[in-house]
C-alpha cells in the first residue's frame, strides 16, 4: 500500500494559522490556482472529536489507497472547544486528494458539517472567511474560490445552502 502523506496539526484560530504561514515562503504553494471548499457531511459537528476524527478520516483515506487527503478541516461549534479550530491533514505545500479533477492545482478545505439545508453558522462563517483571507494574504494574491461541485463531481460541496458568489464577494471585501 502506498504511504499516506499527512502532517496533522491544529490551530485554535485563523490568526494562529496566519502566524504559522508567516514562517513559510509563499513560493511553496505557487501551484495553488484554486481553493476548493467542501463539507464533510459525516462527521457532523456533533460527532466531531478533533484529533480522533482526523486520525479516523486519515485511516479511511489510507484504506481507500489515497496518497494524501484534503488539506484543512474547519470545526466551529463541536461539543468540546479543544476539538474546534483549524486542523491540517495534508501539508499545505503538498498536493492533496479531495476534488478529483481539481486536485492538481487546488488546496482543499473541509468545513465540518452538512450545509445542504442550512448555511454555516455565523461563527463558522467568520472562521471560514478568516482562513480564506489568511491563505490569500500569505500568498499575496487572490486565489479563485470554488466548490467541489464545480469539479465535475456529483457532490454538493460546500453544501447547497452555500452561495459561492456571496463567499467570493465577502472574502474579496475582507481582503481590502
Ligand atoms: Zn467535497
Amino acid at each position: 500500500m502506498r504511504r499516506f502523506r499527512m502532517d496533522i496539526r491544529r490551530w485554535a484560530t485563523p490568526a494562529d494559522l496566519a502566524r504559522h504561514l508567516g514562517h513559510y515562503d509563499p513560493g511553496i504553494a505557487l501551484w495553488w490556482q484554486r481553493i476548493v471548499l467542501h463539507h464533510t457531511v459525516v462527521p457532523t459537528l456533533a460527532q466531531w472529536r478533533g484529533l480522533r476524527s482526523m486520525q479516523a478520516m486519515a485511516n479511511y483515506y489510507r484504506n481507500l489507497g489515497w496518497p494524501a487527503g484534503p488539506h484543512l478541516f474547519i470545526a466551529v461549534g463541536s461539543p468540546r472547544w479543544q476539538d474546534d479550530g483549524i486542523w491540517q491533514m495534508t501539508a499545505l505545500n503538498e498536493r492533496g486528494i479531495h476534488a478529483g479533477i481539481c486536485n492538481a492545482d487546488s488546496v482543499g478545505i473541509e468545513v465540518v458539517g452538512r450545509y445542504d439545508a442550512a448555511p454555516w453558522s455565523p461563527r463558522m462563517r467568520a472562521v471560514v472567511y478568516d482562513v480564506l483571507v489568511a491563505l490569500q494574504r500569505w500568498q499575496r494574491r487572490q486565489i479563485h474560490i470554488i466548490g467541489h461541485r464545480d469539479c465535475n463531481s456529483p457532490k454538493s460541496c460546500p453544501g447547497r445552502a452555500i452561495d459561492l458568489h456571496v463567499v467570493r464577494r465577502d472574502v474579496a471585501e475582507a481582503m481590502q
